[in-house]
C-alpha cells in the first residue's frame, strides 16, 4: 500500500445537528451525519469513502448475519479548552482491531487506512464533538464479512466502517455486580481476547438474568473452574486490597486487553501505587470483603473510564463495599485520566493524537 490514500467524500444534505439535543445524550443512540467505508475485494482494501450515515444493502445470505465473522473497536475524541480535537490512544485501538481481526480470519486494516479514515471522518463531523464538559464523541470502527454465501469459511469480501456517536457526561452511578459461576464469557483457546461480535451475543443471556435479579453487570470467572475473577462484560475490573491494586493478567487470552486497563496500570505505577497483575480468587475476594480489607473495586473501559462498584454478590450473598475514602485511588486515577484526555495536563505518554 504505497499509493497515497484517496478518500472520496460525499456530504450529507440533511444534517441532524440542529435537531439533536446535546444536553440529553444517552450512549449509542445518536449516530453522527457521516460514516467511513472501505471495501476489501480481490485481496485489498479499496474504494475508501465518507458518505452520509444510512442503511446498507445486505443480501440475506451475508456471512456475518449467519456466522458472526465481525470485530469492532471503541475509542473517543474529546475537545480541549481551545476547541481542538484530541483522540485518546487511537494507535492502540488500531493495533487491537487487527489482533481481533487475525483471530477471526479477517484481513487486517492497514494503519494508514484506519488513521486517515478516522481523521477525515472527524474533520467532516467535527461539529458532532460535544463542547459540553465531560462529553465526548464515541468512535466505533468495525469490520465484517461481506460474502453472500451460506458455506462456512472465511469470507473473501469485507467492509471496514467507522461510525461516531456523541456521548454525554457519563458519570456512571456506582454499580452492583454479581460474580457469575455458572456461565462463561471466555475459555482458554477461545475468543475472549478478541473484540469479536459473537462474544457479546453469548453474554446477553447470563447478563439479563443477573439484571432481573437487580444487578447491573456480571463479574465473569474463568470458564474452567469458576474460581478466578476475570473481568466484566465491557470492562476490565480492578480491586484495591490492603493498599495494593490487583487486576487479572492478560496472559491467558481470556481477558480483553483494555486500553483503559493498561492506562490505569501505567498511571498507578507512576502514582506510587503497588500493582499486582494476578488472578484474584472468588474466596479471596469474599475474605477481603468480610474482613473489611477490600477498599475499592471498579471497572475500567472507554465508555465510563472508571465505574465504581458499590456491591458484589458472591454465591447469592450481597456484600456492600465500604464508602470510598477521601483521596481514594480510583477517584485520583479517574481525574488524572480525564485531565489527560481533555488536554488539561501535559501528555507525557504520547497518548493524545491531535486531529
Ligand atoms: C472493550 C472491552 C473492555 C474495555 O476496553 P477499553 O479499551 O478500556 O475500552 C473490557 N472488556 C471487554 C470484554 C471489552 O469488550
Amino acid at each position: 500500500m504505497n499509493k497515497t490514500l484517496t478518500i472520496n467524500i460525499n456530504k450529507s444534505k440533511h444534517s441532524k445537528l440542529e435537531t439533536t439535543n446535546f444536553d440529553e445524550l444517552s450512549f449509542g443512540q445518536i449516530i453522527s451525519d457521516h460514516m467511513f467505508v472501505a471495501e476489501y475485494k480481490d485481496g485489498e482494501w479499496q474504494d475508501l469513502r465518507i458518505e452520509p450515515y444510512g442503511p446498507l444493502q445486505i443480501n440475506p445470505a451475508n456471512a456475518t448475519l449467519h456466522y458472526g465473522q465481525s470485530v469492532f473497536e471503541g475509542l473517543k475524541a474529546y475537545r480541549n479548552e481551545a476547541g481542538e480535537i484530541l483522540v485518546f490512544r487511537g494507535d492502540a485501538n488500531q493495533r487491537r482491531l487487527n489482533e481481533s481481526a487475525q483471530r477471526m480470519c479477517i484481513p487486517e486494516v492497514p494503519e494508514e487506512i484506519f488513521m486517515e479514515g478516522m481523521r477525515k471522518l472527524l474533520e467532516v463531523d467535527k461539529d458532532w464533538i460535544p463542547k459540553q464538559a465531560g462529553c465526548s464523541l464515541y468512535i466505533r470502527p468495525f469490520i465484517f464479512a461481506a460474502d453472500d454465501y451460506l458455506g462456512i469459511r472465511p469470507s473473501n469480501n469485507y467492509k471496514f466502517m467507522i461510525l461516531t456517536s456523541p456521548v454525554g457526561n457519563y458519570y456512571s452511578k456506582p454499580v452492583a455486580v454479581k460474580v457469575e459461576t455458572q456461565y462463561a464469557r471466555a475459555v482458554e483457546g477461545g475468543t475472549g481476547a478478541a473484540k469479536a461480535a459473537g462474544n457479546y451475543a453469548g453474554s446477553l443471556f447470563p447478563a439479563r438474568k443477573a439484571q432481573k435479579e437487580g444487578y447491573d453487570q456480571l463479574l465473569w470467572t474463568d470458564g474452567k473452574t469458576h474460581q478466578y475473577i476475570e473481568e466484566s462484560g465491557t470492562m476490565n475490573v480492578m480491586f484495591v486490597i490492603d493498599g495494593t491494586l490487583i487486576t487479572a493478567p492478560i496472559s491467558t487470552g481470556t481477558i480483553l486487553k483494555g486500553i483503559t486497563r493498561d492506562s490505569v496500570l501505567i498511571l498507578a505505577k507512576e502514582m506510587g501505587m503497588p500493582v499486582e497483575e494476578r488472578f484474584l480468587t472468588v474466596s479471596e475476594l469474599e475474605d477481603a470483603l468480610l474482613s473489611g480489607r477490600l477498599e475499592e473495586a471498579f471497572g475500567t473501559g472507554t465508555a465510563a473510564t472508571v465505574a465504581f462498584i458499590r456491591l458484589i454478590n458472591i454465591h447469592n450473598k450481597d456484600y456492600v463495599l465500604p464508602e470510598k475514602a477521601a483521596g481514594a485511588f480510583s477517584d485520583r486515577v479517574l481525574k488524572r485520566l480525564d485531565d489527560i484526555k481533555y488536554g488539561k495536563v501535559a501528555d507525557d505518554h504520547g497518548w493524545i493524537m491531535k486531529i
